[in-house]
């Protein structure tokens, strides 16, 4: 028998009764996910309650939430910025990393909503499992660096991890609970990217402008540059792996430049599900805060007379390397993908500074991830150490 497919799976029931109200913990709430949570909980009100909040540097935003939502504490990662929103309100207002977990463990909470870019929301993911927490996961980072230890911390506290990002809330949405042994392929559908069409010559032309701007979705800027260079694709295939227990040949891209497919389920009797909506990330958002149950919203139905036709396409392996990487960081393992991650995130972060040209993001990955010496099975430590040996890698490799 093998494990269940996600989390407390075969035996875990959910702790919520039916129409009860979730108490939820956004980490990330001044950013493009953390915005569309807030709208989900003033959407379905009954249904999700706003408890704890927190951001990075941005105080005027946070004081604008807690005015509206009354969470019963909040978090600021710089020092400075969580003393200016102590001096504006009497919500209790914690900083650091330390004040991201003790957000993450509060009492009040049932579920907490990891939306912070990059690594910071490893160690509050942890910690809100730890406490016995359902944690809903939109920062790919975590299951991507560590899948093995984040899926198996949650099955030994018996909670869920459930998906945000929009493909693998269609999976969970399709599979329903089902094991993975009834699964033969997880298809994550792709948008392709702005330069999905584009000669391969060209694509060392990229400007920042043209990479920032995605056909289907409005997101922040380092998940809109992934897109286009479907590193964003490659994270998921990693995701999916952990979130669902599949191997990465069972791991499948199809481009679907509408983004009205969120992805599928291929099952052992080649019968395939797949779940499509409008592209919102509230879709997902609410799904995760709301699962098992489904409830009315104001979200803009799919109107499919009007959609005309939805097209899919192989995604071109050659011209963009990322999928590739990305599978072979999945089926080596250990500290492959956190070096995956690291270099990438390095990258794009030199070519949104102009410091270096569109295709060199996948060059530098790739370069760093084959000086790398790959450690199996690695534990949360060699992780991080292996994400900061990536980092000096690609800076050097940049220059
Ligand atoms: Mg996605």
């Amino acid at each position: 028998m093998r494990a269940p497919l996600f989390n407390g799976g075969g035996t875990h029931e959910p702790t919520h009764t039916s129409m009860s109200r979730r108490r939820v913990v956004i980490l990330g709430s001044s950013g493009s996910i953390g915005e569309s949570a807030l709208k989900v909980a003033r959407d379905v009100p009954e249904r999700m309650e706003v408890v704890g909040l927190a951001a990075n540097r941005s105080t005027a935003k946070m004081l604008a939430q807690i005015a509206e939502f009354h969470p019963k504490a909040v978090a600021m990662t710089d020092a400075a910025c969580a003393q200016e929103v102590r001096g504006a309100t009497t919500v209790p207002v914690l900083e650091g990393e330390e004040g991201l977990c003790e957000l993450a463990t509060m009492p009040e909470a049932d579920l907490v909503l990891i939306a912070i870019i990059g690594t910071a929301g490893l160690r509050p993911a942890l910690a809100a499992i730890e406490a016995g927490k359902d944690i809903a996961v939109a920062s790919k980072e975590i299951l991507v660096m560590a899948g093995e230890t984040v899926m198996a911390a949650a099955r030994e506290h018996g909670v869920s991890v459930l998906p945000v990002d929009s493909e693998h809330n269609a999976i969970f949405q399709c599979l329903e609970g089902r094991s993975s042994e009834q699964v033969r392929r997880i298809i994550l559908t792709a948008s392709g990217g702005p330069f999905r069409t584009w000669p391969a010559t060209d694509l060392a032309k990229v400007t920042v402008e043209q990479a920032l701007k995605h056909p289907t979705w409005t997101m922040g800027a380092k998940i809109t540059i992934d897109s286009a260079t479907l590193f964003n694709k490659g994270l998921e295939m990693m995701e999916a792996r952990w979130l669902f227990d599949v191997e990465m040949s069972r791991v499948e891209v199809i481009v679907h430049p509408q983004s009205i497919v969120h992805s599928m389920v291929e099952f052992v009797d080649n019968s395939v599900l797949a779940q499509l909506s409008t592209t919102d990330m509230c879709f997902p958002i609410q799904y995760a805060v709301t699962w098992p149950e489904r409830v009315p919203n104001r979200l803009p139905p799919l109107n499919f007379a009007m959609l005309g036709q939805l097209t899919f396409e192989a995604p071109r392996f050659q011209d963009f390397p990322a999928l590739d990487l990305a599978r072979w960081a999945g089926e080596t393992g250990g500290t492959l993908p956190a070096v995956l991650n690291a270099a990438n995130e390095i990258a794009v972060a030199a070519f949104l500074e102009r410091r270096c040209s569109f295709p060199a993001i996948w060059q530098t990955v790739e370069k760093v991830m084959r000086a790398h010496h790959v450690i199996p099975h690695a534990s949360l430590e060699e992780i991080v150490a292996a994400d900061g040996w990536a980092r000096t890698a690609a800076r050097e490799h940049l220059g």
